[in-house]
Protein backbone atom coordinates (compact mmCIF):
# COMPACT_ATOMS: atom_id res chain seq x y z
CA UNK A 1 0.00 0.00 0.00
CA UNK A 2 0.78 4.03 -0.74
CA UNK A 3 2.52 5.30 2.30
CA UNK A 4 3.27 8.94 2.94
CA UNK A 5 5.55 10.62 5.79
CA UNK A 6 2.79 13.19 7.40
CA UNK A 7 4.03 16.29 9.86
CA UNK A 8 2.04 18.15 11.44
CA UNK A 9 3.41 21.57 12.52
CA UNK A 10 1.91 23.68 14.81
CA UNK A 11 2.91 26.78 17.41
CA UNK A 12 4.21 24.49 20.23
CA UNK A 13 4.66 20.68 18.67
CA UNK A 14 5.96 18.73 15.95
CA UNK A 15 4.07 15.54 15.42
CA UNK A 16 5.48 13.14 12.43
CA UNK A 17 4.10 9.45 11.24
CA UNK A 18 3.91 7.54 8.24
CA UNK A 19 0.41 7.14 7.03
CA UNK A 20 -1.71 4.64 4.89
CA UNK A 21 -4.32 5.56 1.79
CA UNK A 22 -6.57 4.43 4.49
CA UNK A 23 -5.51 7.26 6.72
CA UNK A 24 -3.55 4.35 9.12
CA UNK A 25 -0.99 5.39 11.18
CA UNK A 26 1.62 2.71 10.48
CA UNK A 27 4.18 3.85 12.37
CA UNK A 28 5.55 5.15 15.47
CA UNK A 29 4.28 8.89 16.13
CA UNK A 30 7.49 10.84 16.78
CA UNK A 31 6.86 14.16 19.05
CA UNK A 32 9.10 17.30 19.07
CA UNK A 33 8.48 21.17 20.71
CA UNK A 34 8.46 23.15 17.72
CA UNK A 35 11.96 25.21 17.71
CA UNK A 36 11.99 28.99 18.06
CA UNK A 37 13.66 30.09 14.95
CA UNK A 38 12.23 29.17 11.19
CA UNK A 39 15.88 28.08 10.53
CA UNK A 40 15.70 25.79 13.08
CA UNK A 41 12.02 24.41 12.31
CA UNK A 42 13.86 23.61 8.89
CA UNK A 43 16.79 21.75 9.99
CA UNK A 44 14.05 19.63 11.87
CA UNK A 45 11.80 18.77 9.01
CA UNK A 46 15.20 17.78 7.27
CA UNK A 47 16.41 15.69 9.64
CA UNK A 48 13.09 13.49 10.08
CA UNK A 49 12.17 13.46 6.14
CA UNK A 50 15.75 12.34 5.93
CA UNK A 51 15.42 9.31 8.01
CA UNK A 52 12.18 8.11 6.64
CA UNK A 53 12.52 9.39 3.10
CA UNK A 54 13.20 5.78 1.17
CA UNK A 55 10.52 4.22 2.91
CA UNK A 56 7.92 6.59 1.74
CA UNK A 57 6.16 7.41 -1.55
CA UNK A 58 5.34 11.79 -0.55
CA UNK A 59 5.74 14.33 2.07
CA UNK A 60 2.28 15.91 3.31
CA UNK A 61 2.38 18.81 5.79
CA UNK A 62 -0.47 20.22 7.58
CA UNK A 63 0.47 23.95 8.62
CA UNK A 64 -0.72 26.14 10.55
CA UNK A 65 -0.63 29.37 8.52
CA UNK A 66 -3.11 29.56 5.14
CA UNK A 67 -1.56 27.28 2.47
CA UNK A 68 -1.52 28.65 -1.73
CA UNK A 69 -3.65 26.81 -4.12
CA UNK A 70 -0.39 24.83 -5.09
CA UNK A 71 -0.34 23.81 -1.94
CA UNK A 72 3.36 24.65 -1.68
CA UNK A 73 3.46 27.60 0.14
CA UNK A 74 2.50 29.43 3.18
CA UNK A 75 0.91 32.75 2.34
CA UNK A 76 -0.50 34.10 5.30
CA UNK A 77 1.18 34.18 8.76
CA UNK A 78 0.01 33.20 12.02
CA UNK A 79 1.36 34.92 14.91
CA UNK A 80 2.55 31.13 16.73
CA UNK A 81 4.80 30.20 14.23
CA UNK A 82 8.32 31.92 14.32
CA UNK A 83 9.26 34.97 12.23
CA UNK A 84 10.07 34.15 8.75
CA UNK A 85 8.44 30.36 8.68
CA UNK A 86 6.11 31.23 5.70
CA UNK A 87 8.84 31.94 3.86
CA UNK A 88 10.11 28.12 4.17
CA UNK A 89 10.95 26.37 0.54
CA UNK A 90 8.86 22.98 1.62
CA UNK A 91 9.45 21.38 -1.85
CA UNK A 92 13.56 21.64 -1.22
CA UNK A 93 12.98 19.52 1.98
CA UNK A 94 12.59 16.25 -0.07
CA UNK A 95 13.19 14.42 -3.40
CA UNK A 96 10.14 13.08 -3.07
CA UNK A 97 6.76 15.28 -3.76
CA UNK A 98 6.12 17.56 -1.06
CA UNK A 99 2.22 18.82 0.07
CA UNK A 100 1.06 21.48 2.29
CA UNK A 101 -1.89 22.52 3.70
CA UNK A 102 -3.30 24.54 6.37
CA UNK A 103 -4.19 22.49 9.48
CA UNK A 104 -7.84 23.08 9.95
CA UNK A 105 -8.56 22.44 6.09
CA UNK A 106 -6.45 18.96 6.97
CA UNK A 107 -8.46 18.41 10.05
CA UNK A 108 -12.03 19.20 7.88
CA UNK A 109 -10.33 16.50 5.10
CA UNK A 110 -9.78 13.69 8.01
CA UNK A 111 -13.07 14.31 9.63
CA UNK A 112 -14.74 13.61 5.72
CA UNK A 113 -12.88 10.90 5.07
CA UNK A 114 -12.94 9.05 8.08
CA UNK A 115 -14.50 10.60 11.42
CA UNK A 116 -17.68 12.45 12.03
CA UNK A 117 -18.96 13.53 8.50
CA UNK A 118 -18.12 10.66 6.83
CA UNK A 119 -20.49 10.20 3.25
CA UNK A 120 -21.25 13.88 3.91
CA UNK A 121 -20.61 15.91 0.81
CA UNK A 122 -20.79 18.88 2.22
CA UNK A 123 -19.55 19.62 5.58
CA UNK A 124 -17.68 22.34 7.84
CA UNK A 125 -15.21 21.61 10.50
CA UNK A 126 -14.35 24.06 13.58
CA UNK A 127 -11.53 23.38 15.00
CA UNK A 128 -11.49 25.49 18.45
CA UNK A 129 -8.74 25.54 20.29
CA UNK A 130 -6.82 29.07 22.00
CA UNK A 131 -7.64 30.06 18.36
CA UNK A 132 -10.39 28.76 15.92
CA UNK A 133 -9.67 27.79 12.39
CA UNK A 134 -11.91 25.88 9.62
CA UNK A 135 -12.50 24.10 6.79
CA UNK A 136 -15.11 23.62 4.13
CA UNK A 137 -16.01 21.03 2.23
CA UNK A 138 -18.98 21.95 -0.85
CA UNK A 139 -19.71 18.65 -2.95
CA UNK A 140 -16.99 16.46 -2.01
CA UNK A 141 -14.49 19.26 -2.52
CA UNK A 142 -12.33 21.32 0.05
CA UNK A 143 -13.04 24.86 -0.56
CA UNK A 144 -9.61 26.87 -1.25
CA UNK A 145 -10.77 30.47 -2.56
CA UNK A 146 -8.93 32.44 -4.74
CA UNK A 147 -5.50 32.55 -3.32
CA UNK A 148 -6.39 29.15 -1.26
CA UNK A 149 -7.29 30.20 2.42
CA UNK A 150 -10.92 30.08 2.38
CA UNK A 151 -12.14 28.81 5.80
CA UNK A 152 -10.53 31.05 7.91
CA UNK A 153 -13.14 31.57 10.76
CA UNK A 154 -12.79 35.48 11.17
CA UNK A 155 -16.10 37.35 10.62
CA UNK A 156 -17.31 40.24 12.69
CA UNK A 157 -19.75 38.96 15.30
CA UNK A 158 -21.82 43.03 16.51
CA UNK A 159 -20.45 46.28 16.33
CA UNK A 160 -19.41 47.83 20.11
CA UNK A 161 -15.80 46.99 19.53
CA UNK A 162 -15.53 45.03 23.06
CA UNK A 163 -12.90 42.56 21.94
CA UNK A 164 -10.09 42.68 19.51
CA UNK A 165 -9.23 39.45 17.66
CA UNK A 166 -5.71 38.38 16.74
CA UNK A 167 -6.44 39.57 13.40
CA UNK A 168 -6.75 42.36 14.55
CA UNK A 169 -10.44 43.30 13.75
CA UNK A 170 -12.61 44.25 17.06
CA UNK A 171 -15.75 41.43 17.83
CA UNK A 172 -14.15 38.73 15.39
CA UNK A 173 -15.72 35.22 15.67
CA UNK A 174 -12.40 34.07 16.61
CA UNK A 175 -11.91 36.12 20.15
CA UNK A 176 -15.47 34.59 21.12
CA UNK A 177 -15.44 31.32 20.20
CA UNK A 178 -12.13 30.45 20.86
CA UNK A 179 -10.42 29.18 24.10
CA UNK A 180 -9.10 32.45 24.79
CA UNK A 181 -12.75 33.67 24.11
CA UNK A 182 -14.25 31.46 26.85
CA UNK A 183 -11.64 32.74 29.18
CA UNK A 184 -12.46 36.77 28.23
CA UNK A 185 -16.14 35.77 28.93
CA UNK A 186 -15.20 34.06 32.28
CA UNK A 187 -13.03 37.31 33.39
CA UNK A 188 -16.60 39.14 32.20
CA UNK A 189 -18.73 37.38 34.14
CA UNK A 190 -16.18 36.52 37.38
CA UNK A 191 -14.05 40.25 37.61
CA UNK A 192 -11.28 38.02 38.41
CA UNK A 193 -8.95 38.38 35.72
CA UNK A 194 -6.32 35.63 36.31
CA UNK A 195 -9.22 32.96 35.42
CA UNK A 196 -7.72 30.07 33.05
CA UNK A 197 -9.94 27.76 30.50
CA UNK A 198 -9.28 25.02 32.53
CA UNK A 199 -10.95 26.76 35.87
CA UNK A 200 -14.13 27.52 33.97
CA UNK A 201 -14.90 23.84 32.19
CA UNK A 202 -13.92 22.67 36.18
CA UNK A 203 -15.98 24.68 37.46
CA UNK A 204 -18.95 23.85 35.25
CA UNK A 205 -18.33 19.82 36.04
CA UNK A 206 -18.88 21.39 40.05
CA UNK A 207 -22.18 23.33 38.94
CA UNK A 208 -20.71 26.69 40.10
CA UNK A 209 -23.22 29.31 39.35
CA UNK A 210 -20.40 31.85 37.73
CA UNK A 211 -18.63 29.11 35.42
CA UNK A 212 -21.74 28.12 34.20
CA UNK A 213 -23.04 31.42 32.59
CA UNK A 214 -19.65 32.01 31.34
CA UNK A 215 -20.10 28.73 29.00
CA UNK A 216 -23.37 29.21 28.28
CA UNK A 217 -22.27 33.10 27.24
CA UNK A 218 -19.48 31.04 25.41
CA UNK A 219 -21.39 28.93 23.59
CA UNK A 220 -24.08 30.87 22.52
CA UNK A 221 -21.42 33.25 20.68
CA UNK A 222 -20.16 29.87 18.72
CA UNK A 223 -24.24 28.82 17.88
CA UNK A 224 -23.96 32.41 16.42
CA UNK A 225 -21.21 31.65 14.02
CA UNK A 226 -23.02 28.49 13.59
CA UNK A 227 -26.47 29.90 12.32
CA UNK A 228 -24.63 31.84 9.75
CA UNK A 229 -22.10 29.26 8.52
CA UNK A 230 -25.46 26.59 8.16
CA UNK A 231 -27.48 29.14 6.17
CA UNK A 232 -24.59 30.26 3.94
CA UNK A 233 -23.24 26.59 3.25
CA UNK A 234 -25.81 24.52 3.42
CA UNK A 235 -23.74 21.58 4.81
CA UNK A 236 -25.42 18.32 6.46
CA UNK A 237 -23.45 19.03 9.44
CA UNK A 238 -20.80 20.93 11.26
CA UNK A 239 -18.27 19.47 13.23
CA UNK A 240 -17.02 20.57 16.33
CA UNK A 241 -13.25 19.67 16.48
CA UNK A 242 -9.85 20.64 18.69
CA UNK A 243 -9.49 21.23 22.30
CA UNK A 244 -12.36 23.33 22.87
CA UNK A 245 -14.78 21.33 20.69
CA UNK A 246 -15.19 18.43 23.23
CA UNK A 247 -16.70 20.82 25.74
CA UNK A 248 -19.33 22.01 23.35
CA UNK A 249 -22.96 20.37 23.95
CA UNK A 250 -23.71 19.44 20.39
CA UNK A 251 -27.30 18.22 21.04
CA UNK A 252 -28.19 21.99 22.46
CA UNK A 253 -26.30 23.61 19.61
CA UNK A 254 -27.97 21.33 16.96
CA UNK A 255 -31.62 22.31 18.15
CA UNK A 256 -30.92 25.73 19.11
CA UNK A 257 -29.38 26.48 15.78
CA UNK A 258 -32.26 24.06 13.69
CA UNK A 259 -34.70 26.29 15.66
CA UNK A 260 -32.84 29.86 13.27
CA UNK A 261 -31.41 28.94 9.97
CA UNK A 262 -33.73 29.06 6.84
CA UNK A 263 -32.39 26.00 5.25
CA UNK A 264 -33.00 22.61 6.02
CA UNK A 265 -31.76 21.34 9.40
CA UNK A 266 -27.84 20.48 9.65
CA UNK A 267 -26.42 18.19 12.27
CA UNK A 268 -23.82 19.47 14.84
CA UNK A 269 -21.28 16.87 15.64
CA UNK A 270 -18.16 15.94 17.88
CA UNK A 271 -14.95 15.14 15.78
CA UNK A 272 -14.30 11.79 16.11
CA UNK A 273 -10.69 11.36 13.78
CA UNK A 274 -8.87 12.15 16.80
CA UNK A 275 -5.89 14.21 17.76
CA UNK A 276 -3.77 13.37 14.57
CA UNK A 277 -6.63 14.60 12.25
CA UNK A 278 -4.04 16.92 10.99
CA UNK A 279 -1.48 14.05 9.63
CA UNK A 280 -4.20 11.73 8.70
CA UNK A 281 -5.70 14.41 6.43
CA UNK A 282 -2.91 16.08 5.01
CA UNK A 283 -2.02 12.38 3.88
CA UNK A 284 -5.11 11.27 2.44
CA UNK A 285 -5.25 15.12 0.24
CA UNK A 286 -1.43 14.65 -0.60
CA UNK A 287 -2.40 11.14 -2.14
CA UNK A 288 -5.39 12.09 -4.28
CA UNK A 289 -3.27 14.97 -5.94
CA UNK A 290 -0.42 12.96 -6.29
CA UNK A 291 -1.95 10.14 -7.98
CA UNK A 292 -0.29 6.49 -8.52
ZN1 LIG B 1 -10.13 37.58 13.80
Amino acid sequence: MRKALSLDIGGTKIYAAQIDTNGEIVSEIEKHPTPKTAQEIVVLLRDIISRFEDEIELVAISTAGGVNRENTKVICSTANLAFGYPKTDFESLSKKPVFVENDANCAAWAEYKIGSARGMDNNITLTLGTGVGGGIIVDGKLLKGKSGVAGEMHFKMSMDKKRRCSCEAYDCFEIYASGNGLRITGIDVTGNKDITTYDIIRGVDEGDEKMLRAYNIWQNYIISGLIGLADIFDPDCIVLSGSMGRFCDVEYMERVVNDEIVTLPTKILHATSGNYAGMIGAALLAFDKFKA
